[in-house]
């Protein structure tokens, strides 16, 4: 059954909340019985309609304390952050550290505690960029960048959702051919999690006017031209008429690190 549940905007706050700690045993990993399968596809197709704040309701009503929270601090993922702060504080949200990322999207890090007392966790992999770079004679990224977000990302995201059922990303469908199938809630295979993606039916435009209306913080670096941002090394400013995502791994056929494949799932 499906909780649908109006949602009341609350002051943010300026403290860290307290988190529910999940039991973080492999164990406990979720099973993709055909039930759970024919739940969520169910359960997605009566969110199709819903507000991203009543998909996150219905996600941590579901969820909670299993259900977690991937940022990279892009404007929808701050759009998310904003809805969260009001609808489920508690949620526990983390960051990709990859060691590449700009200046500019850490800063985030700390805005967000500052506007809405929420700590986004870093996850570090287990070399820094130094020790990676002098492994690997130089920089993987330039030599093989699928490696390099496997180890710098998938690894970590695969780590930081042990115990967890469920994580909700902000991809939209309008963003990428990929993308345009994605679920509004699905099962990931590839990280054996539920996939929650409140925004799947919001443009760039809903999710800008959002950030404009409420003033929500934003990455200084989309003021210029930087559409999507990840990390430095493979990202660049994009040009008038060029897709969002041009930007991104410029001049190879790569388009996503694999976080959001969904030919994998
Ligand atoms: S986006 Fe680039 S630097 Fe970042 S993990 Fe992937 S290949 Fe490495």
């Amino acid at each position: 059954m499906l909780t649908m549940t109006v949602i009341q905007t609350r002051l943010p706050t300026t403290r860290p909340h307290p988190r529910r700690e999940p039991r973080r045993s492999p164990m406990d990993a979720l099973d993709p019985t055909p039930e759970l399968l024919a739940e969520l596809q169910s359960s997605s197709e009566a969110l199709e309609s819903a507000t991203p704040e009543e998909i996150l309701r219905w996600a941590v009503d579901r969820f909670a304390p299993r259900f977690t929270m991937a940022t990279a601090f892009g404007p929808e993922g701050m759009v998310l952050i904003h809805m969260l702060a009001g609808v489920a504080p508690e949620t526990p949200i983390f960051n990709l550290e990859t060691g590449y990322q700009f200046a500019e999207t850490l800063e985030l890090r700390e805005e967000v505690l500052r506007r809405y007392g929420l700590e986004v966790e870093f996850k570090h992999p287990e070399l820094t960029v130094e020790q990676y770079e002098a492994k690997h004679g130089g920089p993987l990224y330039e030599t093989n960048p699928n490696q390099c977000c496997f180890d710098r990302k998938i690894k970590l995201l695969n780590a930081a959702t042990v115990g967890m059922h469920a994580w909700t990303s902000a991809i939209r469908r309008d963003q990428s051919a990929d993308r345009a199938r994605a679920p509004i809630v699905g099962w990931d295979k590839k990280f054996k999690l539920v996939k929650i993606s409140p925004l799947a039916n919001w443009t760039k435009k809903e999710v800008w006017k959002m950030i404009t209306d409420h003033d929500i913080p934003y990455n200084p670096l989309h003021d210029k031209g930087y559409t999507s941002i990840g990390c430095w090394p493979c990202t660049r400013a994009v040009m008038f008429g060029e897709d969002e995502r041009a930007g991104r791994w410029s001049g190879t056929a790569k388009t996503e690190c694999g976080l959001h494949a969904l030919d994998d799932e």
